[in-house]
């Protein structure tokens, strides 16, 4: 008997200790989030004691099912993929007990709203237990997470296009896509998002599949789309072109041309039967993730729903991006836990040299690095799902009140900054230490590791993909960059005093591990200048010698972002690390304060962080300059060509 989540002491924290739990239940119950706890649903818990244990015995019974009948048929679902035969998807004998075994827990309703037939549990729990599955097999809970995932999505979807009634509390009392939802809650049904094409990735300026508003008022789209996860479902929804937004001068022109609809793959025919009207074209043959559905789709003038107005698709997919990359980092979680458990065990077991590998030093530094990361991933995440859910149920909130409430404002924009702040960095960190712990598991297992015995090759194929999909590790550091750097040219006061405060902390704070902490803030307000003075010199060279408070101005005027964030662009993803550093260095302070048996991991965290940070503060200052002035000179043509 093995159960993943008693067997995890860390995890187990944040189900006690570790997050605000009662912040979460009063909002999703929709109480105030001070004073007592008045419940004023008959099945809401009773305390959030009561909601804390609910949620734990909720974890529990998945560890079970995750460690006795998931994990155990891993390498068999691996093995045998998924079938593709006469234009549709299936999943083999053993692959589909699995995930029936996964549906008969009544999971898929777990965070939808109880007037919808759900469970109205916190997405923090689904957050936390998606850990649980992937730790057992990632294509499980790619599909597991299409069912409820997509309930939520189409309701968070109605809301904002206005489609959804909401009483005064924020109790749903109508909803645009009900009857969908339930029949996803009794897991009838799953959903897919169709954005990628042949020719657009990151790009999504270059989407081209057409949608077209017939005389007879259906929308129609007609395209392809590809590398569509679980695009076998019953329900789609495709980000489409519906007008034409020409502009040479602006390279995200094509943005704005684009609009979501949700497209059923079926359509009901009047003699009750039903017919496909999005093709299964193929299911791609993939190094990894075996039993997930990655599909190609033919959408041919099939009849489609618009979601909110014309051109508003690329807004709609925003409203969706910090979930999903929260989803992504804990999936990342659950294979790093794997990888961790898998070469753990094996190197107490082999000898080598006369003792167990384990004892052998470097295998002992990778092994302690490994756990470190894996603690310190889950506070980063655990904090990013705490700020979106908050910010995304107080909004809702706000909406059902109508009523000026500056308070509120307040939270739900601090709420949705820190979400925003870390999510990118979730993204970016857990994807790449996935692919990185994975490797270290193969290499721990030696010979074995190379062979599929062991399973350590699978969670490596498994692995590879996290940095790719959900928006590639590039461009997670470019959005980070961004985002930084635009809030101190925003608001260059606040970096000056941040920026102070830390460097008086870093020498007066009486805790020797506050005092740590501050240090490596100082070291990231060092580079975050090091970037915009280079970023700026390139512009206006000028800048240099003027006061940070006073570049505002000169910076906004004749902007070209393609050259001028050339250097920050450069180097973005070297911020990007040092960024996800220290915020995770400082969220462990946090939890130091709240729990002094905490100390122990923010130091195992600070004696890595430290000198990371160094080094990558002294790559950014010493390299780049010879590559960017060969790019420069490559470019150079092109664009008197284009003049
Ligand atoms: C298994 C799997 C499942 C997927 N599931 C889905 C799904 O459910 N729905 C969906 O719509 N899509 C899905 N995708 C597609 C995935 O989101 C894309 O593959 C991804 O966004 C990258 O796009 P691309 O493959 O076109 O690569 P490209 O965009 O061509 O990128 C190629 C490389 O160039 C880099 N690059 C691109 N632009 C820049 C830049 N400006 N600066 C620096 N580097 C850059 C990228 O980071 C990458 O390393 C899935 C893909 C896979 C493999």
């Amino acid at each position: 008997m093995a159960n993943f989540f008693e067997d995890n002491a860390d995890l187990r924290w944040y189900f006690t200790r570790g997050l605000d739990w009662g912040a979460l239940v009063r909002a999703s119950e929709h109480l105030p989030l001070t004073g007592p706890y008045a419940p004023t649903s008959a099945d809401a818990p009773k305390s959030i004691d009561e909601a804390k244990e609910l949620f734990g015995d909720i974890a529990r019974a998945i560890g079970e099912l995750a460690g006795d009948e998931i994990a155990p048929h891993a390498a068999e679902i691996d093995r045998d993929g998924v079938i593709f035969e006469g234009g549709e998807a299936r999943f083999p004998t053993r692959l589909e007990a699995v995930t029936k075994a996964v549906s008969q827990m009544d999971l898929h309703g777990l965070c939808v709203p109880r007037e919808l037939g759900g469970m109205n549990a916190p997405m923090a729990l689904y957050y936390l237990t998606s850990e649980i599955f992937a730790r057992a097999d990632v294509s499980v809970m790619a599909h597991h997470g299409f069912h409820g995932g997509m309930a939520l999505a189409m309701l968070l979807f109605s809301i904002r296009e206005g489609s959804t009634e909401l009483d005064a509390d924020g109790r749903i009392t109508k909803t645009r896509f009900e009857k969908e939802i339930r029949e996803i809650v009794a897991g009838k049904a799953w959903g897919c998002m169709d954005i990628t094409e042949p020719d657009a990735g990151s790009d999504m300026a270059k989407l081209r599949a057409k949608a077209v508003l017939g005389d007879d008022g259906v929308w129609r789209v007609t395209g392809q789309k590809i590398f569509i996860t679980s695009g076998h479902g019953k329900y789609h929804f495709v980000i489409a072109r519906s007008e034409d937004t020409k502009d040479s001068d602006d390279p995200m022109a094509g943005l704005k041309g684009l609009s979501m609809f949700l497209v059923p793959t079926y359509e009901d025919l009047p003699d009750g039967t039903r017919k496909r009207v999005v093709s299964l074209d193929r299911v791609e043959e993939k190094l990894g993730h075996h039993a997930s559905v990655t599909a190609a789709l033919s959408f041919d003038a099939a009849p489609a729903h618009l979601i909110g107005e014309r051109g508003q698709g690329f807004e709609y997919m925003l409203l969706l991006m910090n979930g999903a990359r929260v989803g992504v980092g804990f999936e990342c979680i659950g294979l790093c836990e794997a990888a961790v458990r898998l070469a753990e065990a094996y190197a107490r077991e082999r000898v080598s040299m006369g003792k167990t590998i384990d004892r052998h030093e470097m295998i002992a530094d990778y092994l302690d690095e490994m756990r470190t990361d894996v603690r310190g991933l889950r506070a980063l995440a655990a904090h990013a799902t705490f700020h979106e859910e908050m910010g995304q149920k107080l909004d809702l909130r706000r909406r059902a009140r109508k009523a000026e409430d500056p308070e509120l404002d307040r939270a739900i924009r601090s709420h949705r900054a820190r979400s925003r702040r870390a999510t990118p960095l979730l993204k970016y960190l857990a994807a790449e230490k996935a692919v990185e712990m994975a490797r270290r598991c193969v290499q721990i297992h030696g010979g074995v590791g190379y062979t599929t015995e062991y399973g350590a090759e699978k969670l490596l194929r498994d692995a590879m993909v996290m940095p790719i999909y959900e928006g590639t590790s590039q461009i997670q550091s470019l959005m980070a960059m961004k985002d930084t750097l635009s809030a101190v040219m925003k608001r260059p006061r606040a970096f000056v005093q941040r920026s102070a405060d830390a460097r008086m902390r870093a020498i007066s704070s009486r805790d020797a591990l506050e005092r740590r902490v501050a240090r490596l803030q100082v070291l990231e307000s060092d580079v975050v200048r090091l970037l915009l003075v280079r970023t700026a010199s390139d512009k206006l060279r000028s800048v240099r010698e003027a006061p940070i408070t006073e570049w505002v101005g000169t910076l906004s005027k004749n902007w070209n972002p393609k050259r001028d964030f050339a250097f920050a662009m450069l180097h973005a993803e070297r911020l990007t690390r040092v960024l996800s550093d220290v915020l995770i260095a400082e969220l462990l302070l946090e939890q130091r304060r709240e729990d002094p048996a905490r100390e122990e991991l923010l130091v195992r965290w600070l004696e890595r962080a430290e000198p990371r940070c160094r080094y990558l503060h002294d790559e950014i200052e010493s390299r780049g300059q010879r590559l960017l002035d060969e790019l420069a000179q490559a470019e150079a043509p092109a664009s008197r060509a284009a003049e």
